[in-house]
C-alpha cells in the first residue's frame, strides 16, 4: 500500500542522512544500521513504519519518567521563552531551585550542588575536588564499573581496560568488588563475600599507601557492569575504611539515581552517606544534558575561600535546571520513587524469577526496582556464561539472536556481553510490565537453545 511504501521511504531518507554526516559514538561507523526512531511516548518510541518499540533500556537508562512527559516538556518551553541561557557565575531562580530540590533529596550533609552536563563530567569533578581536598594522588576504583568516557571517568571505568583506552591517568588503581555469583574470592555466601572484598579493599588500601590515596570510587549499585548489588554491610564498610584512612568517599549514582532502584538515591537502602555523591541522567530524564556532585560540607568547606579550578561554559545551565525542577515535582506528586520501588518488588523481581524457573539459560537474576539483569549461561551448573565476556562478532551470535528475537516481539532490549538489562522507565504501567516479560519469555527460547542441556 502507498503509506506504508512512504513511510519506508522516509525511513530510508532518514537513514541516509544520518550516514552521511553522523559520526556515531561507541561504534564501528560502518558495521551499524540504526533503527530510524520516528517518535516516542511514555515507555514507547516507535518507527516511521509505526512499528512500536516498549522500551526496557530507558533510553540508556535515563528516561526514568518516560518520554515526552508533558509537565516537563512544558516547563522547558516556558523555561526557553523566558530565559535560555545564562552564565554559570549568575545567581537565578531556576538554578538555586534545581539545586535545593536536589540538595533535599540526596542523603545526610550533601547540601551544596555542583552541576555539570553529564555524569562524566560529574565523575572528573568529584576526583578534583577529591585530590585538592586531600591533597593526595591516587583515586581507586573497581575492576567491575563504569563511571564515564572522559579522560579520568574511562580510567576508573575498570571495564574500559578491554576496549584498549589508551589516555592514560596516573594514580588509578583497581581493586575487585564482591560479585557474589561470581566470585573473585571464591567466597560461598554473600555474608563471606561481603568480608573478604573488604579484606582485599583495605589490603589494596594498605599496599598503596593510605596517605597517597584520594578517593575511593563506587557505582552504588553497579550499573553498566551488570547491575551488581553489593551484599548488606559493603558499602557501610567502605564508609567506615574512608573515615579511619581519612579517604574522600565516593558514590556514582549517575545511573541509579533519582528513583532508578526504588528510592530517591541507592544509597539509601544501606543508610550510606558518601562524601561526593555523582549524578545525571534521570535528574531530567535526559530531556536535558544535566549532571553534577552533590558535596558534603567538609569538602564543600575547603573551597570556601579558595576558590574551586574546575566548571564548563554551559554548567547549570537554566533550561537543564527548568527540566530537573519540572521532573523532580513530577516524580514528587505522581509518587515515582513508591513506583519504582513497588514495581520491582511485585511486578519485575516475581516476574523474572519465574522466568528463571522456565528458562534454563537464565542463570541469576538480580535487581532492585526497576533496575534488573539476567545473567544468561550455558549451563546453570558451571555458570558458563552464554557468549565470553568481551565477546563480539560471531562469539556474541547467540545474545545477538537474543536481542533481535526482542526486538521482534516489540520489545527493545538493553544487553551487555552475556546479560540482559532490565530498565524500563520507572513510570511503566502493570500492563507493560507484562507485556514486556511476555516478550521476553518468548525471546528466551532463542537463548535457551544455546544451552548445554
Ligand atoms: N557513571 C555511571 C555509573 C554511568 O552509568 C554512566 C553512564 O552510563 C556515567 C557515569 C557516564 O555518564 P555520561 O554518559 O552522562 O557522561
Amino acid at each position: 500500500p502507498a503509506v506504508n511504501t512512504a513511510a519506508a521511504d522516509e525511513a530510508a531518507r532518514v537513514k541516509a542522512a544520518d550516514r552521511a554526516h553522523v559520526f556515531h559514538s561507541w561504534s564501528a561507523q560502518e558495521l551499524i544500521d540504526p533503527l530510524a526512531v520516528a517518535g516516542a511516548e511514555g515507555a514507547y518510541f516507535w518507527d516511521h513504519e509505526g512499528n512500536r518499540y516498549l522500551d526496557f533500556s530507558s533510553a540508556l537508562v535515563y528516561t526514568n519518567i518516560g518520554y515526552q512527559h508533558p509537565r516537563v516538556v512544558a516547563a522547558i518551553q516556558e523555561q526557553a521563552g523566558r530565559l535560555c541561557t545564562l552564565a554559570p557565575g549568575f545567581a537565578v531562580d531556576v538554578r538555586s531551585e534545581a539545586a535545593r530540590l536536589i540538595a533535599e533529596r540526596t542523603p545526610g550533609d550533601l547540601d551544596k550542588v555542583f552541576f555539570t552536563n553529564g555524569g562524566a563530567e560529574a565523575v572528573e569533578n568529584a576526583v578534583r575536588m577529591a585530590r585538592l581536598h586531600t591533597g593526595r594522588p591516587k583515586v581507586l576504583s573497581a575492576y567491575r564499573s563504569y563511571h564515564g568516557a572522559t579522560s579520568t571517568a574511562i580510567n576508573l571505568t575498570g571495564d574500559a581496560r578491554r576496549f584498549g583506552n589508551d589516555s592514560a591517568t596516573a594514580g588509578v588503581v583497581h581493586f575487585w568488588g564482591p560479585f557474589a555469583y561470581r566470585s573473585p574470592f571464591y567466597s560461598a555466601t554473600p555474608a563471606e563475600e561481603c568480608e573478604r572484598a573488604l579484606r582485599h579493599l583495605e589490603d589494596t588500601v594498605v599496599f598503596e599507601g593510605p596517605a597517597s590515596i584520594a578517593a575511593i570510587v563506587l557505582e552504588t549499585v553497579g550499573g553498566a557492569p551488570g547491575v551488581l548489588v553489593h551484599p548488606d554491610g559493603y558499602l557501610a564498610g567502605v564508609r567506615e575504611l574512608c573515615d579511619r584512612y581519612g579517604i574522600v568517599f565516593v558514590l556514582d549514582e549517575v545511573m541509579v539515581g533519582f528513583g532508578r532502584t526504588g528510592r530517591w538515591f541507592a544509597a539509601e537502602h544501606w543508610g550510606v552517606t558518601p562524601d561526593l555523591l555523582c549524578f545525571a541522567k534521570g535528574v531530567t530524564s535526559g530531556y536535558v544534558p544535566l549532571g553534577g556532585v552533590a558535596v558534603s560540607a567538609a569538602v564543600a568547606g575547603t573551597f570556601a575561600r579558595r576558590p574551586y579550578p574546575g566548571g564548563l561554559t554551559y554548567s547549570g545551565h537554566v533550561l537543564a535546571c527548568a527540566a530537573a525542577v519540572a521532573t523532580i515535582g513530577v516524580m514528587e506528586e505522581e509518587g515515582v520513587v513508591e513506583q519504582s520501588a513497588r514495581t520491582g518488588a511485585e511486578l519485575l523481581g516475581p516476574g523474572l524469577r519465574a522466568l528463571a524457573e522456565r528458562h534454563p539459560s537464565v542463570g541469576e537474576v538480580r535487581g532492585l526496582g526497576t533496575f534488573w539483569a539476567l545473567e544468561l549461561v550455558r549451563d546453570r551448573a558451571t555458570r558458563e556464561p552464554l557468549v565470553p565476556y568481551n565477546a563480539s562478532g560471531a562469539d556474541n551470535a547467540p545474545m545477538a539472536e537474543f536481542a533481535a528475537a526482542c526486538r521482534k516481539a516489540g520489545l527493545w532490549p538493553l544487553t551487555a556481553g552475556n546479560r540482559i538489562h532490565i530498565a524500563p522507565p520507572c513510570t511503566i504501567a502493570p500492563q507493560e510490565v507484562a507485556a514486556g516479560l511476555e516478550a521476553l519469555d518468548a525471546a528466551l527460547a532463542v537463548a535457551d537453545a544455546h544451552t548445554a542441556g
